[in-house]
């Protein structure tokens, strides 16, 4: 399995579709990045926030971090300086830090709230309510975050028709609340759903950013 043959096959899937490709790199070396990156991907998925600070000091700096991965309050001023996303704001309380560590550093910093569209208990992630409170509400209180959309994991199910329906709702919520009165720091733009087992539907059903690991870097040895 070659690395840049599958990135080349990811763009060609994502053509003409509203997505793009966020590499999830977590556990992979160094030199897996590389490959991809030479293969022309810039954005790059990490859920270890000291596993990305090493890998963005060593590799080139045009490369985009993402944190996609639940993030605790007390490793968030390791990444203010450099991620280029947060996808996974999943409580006020890391929010507020995020804003704090923001201030610090002099940054602004991008962030997706996300939402539990799943059914599973385990999965971290905000209420529809809660969500709702906070973008239209609780954001302007910290002006050093730019909320810019959504995230969403579905149920880990071989059953389409309700991952479908949980990315089908997400989508809903999202245009429903674009029309809203939103904080002045809030723009949704983005809606990142869907990896390597929903990719599909989640395209189908309007994500833009498709967070995929082990499709393009193949089978993690362990999972985080
Ligand atoms: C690991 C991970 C992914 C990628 O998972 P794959 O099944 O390997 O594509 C996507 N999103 C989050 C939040 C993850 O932790």
């Amino acid at each position: 399995m070659s690395i840049s043959k599958n990135i080349a096959d990811f763009n060609h899937q994502l053509e003409g579709t509203s997505a793009r490709l966020i590499a999830v790199s977590k556990t992979k070396p160094q030199e897996a990045i590389e490959e991809a990156y030479a293969a022309g991907q810039r954005a790059f998925g990490e859920n270890k926030v000291q596993e990305m600070a090493d890998k963005a000091a060593n590799l080139p700096k045009d490369i985009e971090w993402h944190q996609i991965g639940h993030l605790q309050t007390n490793k968030v001023k390791y990444l203010a300086p450099f991620v280029a996303l947060i996808h996974s704001v999943d409580s006020i309380k890391v929010l507020k830090e995020i804003n704090k560590q923001a201030k610090k550093v002099d940054r602004i910093i991008n962030c997706l709230l996300q939402v539990h569209i799943a059914e599973e208990q385990s999965k971290f992630g905000l209420s529809y309510e809660e969500t709702a409170d906070i973008l239209c509400e609780i954001a302007k209180d910290y002006q050093n975050i730019r909320i810019t959309g959504l995230m969403g994991m579905a149920t880990n199910t071989d059953n389409e028709q309700q991952v479908r329906k949980e990315f089908a709702g997400l989508k809903k919520f999202f245009e429903t609340h674009k029309t809203k009165d939103l904080c002045p720091n809030v723009a949704l733009q983005e809606i990142s759903m869907g990896m390597s087992g929903d990719y599909k539907i989640a395209i189908e059903e309007g994500s833009t950013m498709v967070r995929v690991g082990s499709s393009i870097f193949g089978h993690r040895n362990y999972d985080q």
